[in-house]
């Protein structure tokens, strides 16, 4: 799961101790909005999106004055930065920069441990930053790091050419968000910049004021592990890849791999605008991508989309036949895969499936007049294929059933022109969203 920034800063660096802005958030002026402003002379006004580049899509205004911040979280509350609508704005204490770092924590394939990237040439996007200048460190994958090895790691960068002043502050301010990025159980904890500030201090001594040189951590990108030994949405809500809260069924979906870890049979979304009448049960990552895009090119409109796969023991397969059947407004269903290596047919369809449509047809609410198209293969295919047909006619389901030898990209065109045929279905973009 994706962080928005204030949760990453009030969760994470809070906890942890890195250093970091003092901020507010908001979703609209307000009083507290404009006493912060007031006492700290200004600031930067951010907005809260889980998409980068902020800084260059206008999200991420300076102000000086309480009616300017008013201004600009009206503003950026407004605007959709890079397609995304923001969920709030953090008002931060505008930090006084003197150099930008690159600081990332992550996983390496490579090294099959944890790693930290450094560069002295952060602000600017990661991609950007001469190779020669950007260096990754393996570390041992423990809770914590010792400050003498991040230490040597920014001499190695290059820092103590002109900060050797803070080197011990910045190596236990880095070791910390390491701390962090283990702690919080995290895949992923990006801070660009990481900002070498001045601040104004008070000498103890003289009593006069004094800048001196400080690190702080002015932005988070930050992505949990979805198998944190907390999962994620309990401590940050439910999420949807659209940025939109999750709807019940999606919800309901994610709770049958939490439930039972065998096979995948939860991952399951909704467009974006929750119309479309097509409910779509697709098998595996590949044949689930080709059938919904065969469905979009063919002007068909998906309901929702799946990708099943791993074997689910038929449990699961009930679980969420049930939830796509249970999305209103459907006309057709299609059931479409490739040929599947270990995905056995008969538990996933022979049973899974058609227990599903037993028991809707139990409880009255089979809908008999969709229209099916299946289109399937793999291990006891046939065993499987035959126990869904006898089902399709016990329950007199208008349906047509087909195995590997009919092209996967067929099985949406089939499904069209049978809707067509039958339903008088107009083929086309989704007109509106038709209610969840
Ligand atoms: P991003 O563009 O989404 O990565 O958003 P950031 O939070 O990193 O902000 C973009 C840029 O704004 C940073 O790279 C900084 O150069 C600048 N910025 C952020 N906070 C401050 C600040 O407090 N003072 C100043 N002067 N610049 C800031
Ligand atoms: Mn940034």
């Amino acid at each position: 799961m994706n962080l928005y920034e204030h949760e990453a800063v009030s969760g994470i660096y809070r906890k942890y101790g890195v250093p970091h802005a003092d901020f507010v958030v908001a979703t609209e002026p307000n009083d507290e909005v404009a006493r912060f402003v007031a006492d700290h002379g200004g600031a930067v006004v951010k907005a809260m999106v889980l998409v980068g580049k902020r800084g260059k899509a206008g999200a991420v205004k300076l102000v000086k004055t309480p009616d300017e911040a008013a201004g600009a979280v009206r503003d950026i509350m407004a605007m959709k930065v890079w397609g995304e609508t923001p969920v709030a704005v953090m008002v931060c204490e505008k930090a006084d920069i003197v150099a930008e770092l690159y600081c990332a924590m992550t996983f390496s394939t490579e090294t099959r441990g944890p790693v930290i990237t450094l560069s002295m040439q952060g602000g600017m996007d990661v991609e950007e930053i001469d190779p020669a200048n950007i260096k990754t460190f393996p570390v041992s994958a423990a809770a914590e790091v010792e400050p003498f090895e991040i230490r040597n790691m920014l001499v190695e960068i290059g820092f103590t050419k002109e900060y050797g002043a803070i080197l011990r502050q910045a190596s236990m301010a880095i070791a910390n968000v390491y701390k962090a990025f283990w702690g919080a159980e995290c895949r992923m904890l990006e801070i660009n910049p990481l900002a070498v500030v001045k601040v104004r201090k008070t000498d103890r001594k003289t009593g006069q004021k004094v800048d001196v040189l400080d690190l702080r951590a002015l932005d988070a990108v930050v992505t949990l592990d979805d198998d944190a030994s907390v999962a994620p949405q309990k401590t940050y809500g439910e999420r949807s890849a659209f940025r939109r809260d999750s709807t019940q069924r999606e919800v309901d979906a994610l709770q049958i791999d939490r439930d039972d870890h065998r096979g995948k049979a939860g991952s399951y979304v909704e467009p974006e605008d929750l119309g479309g009448d097509i409910g779509m049960m697709t098998f595996g990552g590949g044949g689930s991508a080709v059938t919904i895009e065969t469905c979009y090119d063919a002007g068909l409109r998906p309901a929702n989309f799946s990708d099943i796969g791993g074997n689910p023991p038929a449990e699961k397969m009930y679980r969420i036949s049930r939830i796509i059947l249970s999305k209103p407004g459907l006309q057709g269903v299609l059931v479409c895969g490739g040929t599947a290596s270990n995905t056995r047919i008969d538990v996933t369809l022979g049973e899974g499936l058609v227990s599903a449509i037993d028991d809707l047809a139990k409880e009255g609410t089979l809908d008999r007049d969709l229209i099916w198209v299946v289109r399937r293969g793999g291990p006891e295919v046939e065993k499987g294929l035959k126990l869904l047909a006898e089902c399709f006619q016990r329950h007199g389901i208008k349906g047509v059933i087909y195995d590997s030898t009919l092209p996967i990209t067929q099985a949406p065109l089939i499904l069209k022109d049978l809707l067509v045929q039958h339903r008088g279905y107009r083929p086309g973009k989704a007109a509106s969203a038709q209610g969840a």
